[in-house]
């Protein structure tokens, strides 16, 4: 069964490579223990938005979709102790597991969680229109409303700013005509904005691991027109 192997190679690549300790193990078990969907990116993929953050120099991420904040841990890791997250969240209840999980992996005091729906809240932030430019961008909440975060985020960044899109695959539904559940829809929608968008020069990747098979989209915001890869 290949989703076996995927799970046996990503153990395998997270034992190697990875340096999951003892407080994200802590924030995914305490997320569990507290009743939360264990929808949390993996350890090698919660590295990589740690990476990304890392090779843009970011020190401003957004995060839109808290959960229990283990991708919030590995994002305010990669912005560094200087570093500033704001992670949107809907449920109260995920906000306050992922609060306690952020203090106790000691990064509690560069997240801001902000409760509600994520929309209401990248409104109110672009009109306010006082925010410095976030570094990175990672959607990961409510895959129907990807396109309209994506047009948030295009007004809270700057030029060479990075965007990160999860579970934009969904198992192959993206490419399947007849799938027509609306989250890959969502799938659809956004990737028919990155690609019409010529802010954003960008791709999109499957993955297979422990979770599945899906897969993100990568995008950088361009200093001016599109640029041609
Ligand atoms: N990024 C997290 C991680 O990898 O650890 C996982 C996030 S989980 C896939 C999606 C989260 O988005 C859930 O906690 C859910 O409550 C939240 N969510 C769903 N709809 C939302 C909305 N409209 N606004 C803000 N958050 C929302």
């Amino acid at each position: 069964n290949p989703a076996d192997q995927w799970a046996t190679v990503d153990d395998y690549l997270v034992r190697a490579v990875v340096d999951e300790d003892d407080a994200l193990r802590a924030a995914r078990t305490a997320s569990q223990a507290a009743g939360l969907p264990s929808i949390e990116v993996t350890a090698n993929q919660g590295a990589l938005l740690s990476l990304f953050v890392r090779m843009v120099g970011g020190r401003r991420v957004l995060e839109v979709g808290t959960l229990g904040g283990y991708s919030t841990i590995w994002l305010a890791r990669g912005a560094g102790p200087d570093g500033h997250v704001v992670t949107l969240e809907l449920e109260p209840h995920h906000a306050q597991v992922a609060r306690q999980n952020l203090d106790n992996a000691g990064v509690g005091d560069r997240v801001e969680i902000v409760v509600g729906p994520a929309a209401d809240t990248l409104d109110a932030l672009v009109a306010a229109g006082n925010t410095d430019p976030f570094d990175l961008v990672f959607l990961d909440a409510d895959k129907q409303n990807n396109a309209r975060y994506l047009r948030a985020a295009l007004s809270l960044t700057r030029p060479g700013s990075a965007i990160v899109v999860d579970n934009v695959v969904r198992a192959g539904a993206v490419a399947d005509p007849a799938a027509a559940d609306d989250r890959a829809q969502g799938s659809r929608e956004l990737l028919d904005l990155v690609r019409a968008e010529p802010r954003l020069t960008a791709t999109a990747l499957q993955t297979v691991g422990s979770k599945g098979w899906d897969g993100f989209v990568l995008a950088v915001v361009n200093q001016g027109r599109a640029l041609q890869l």
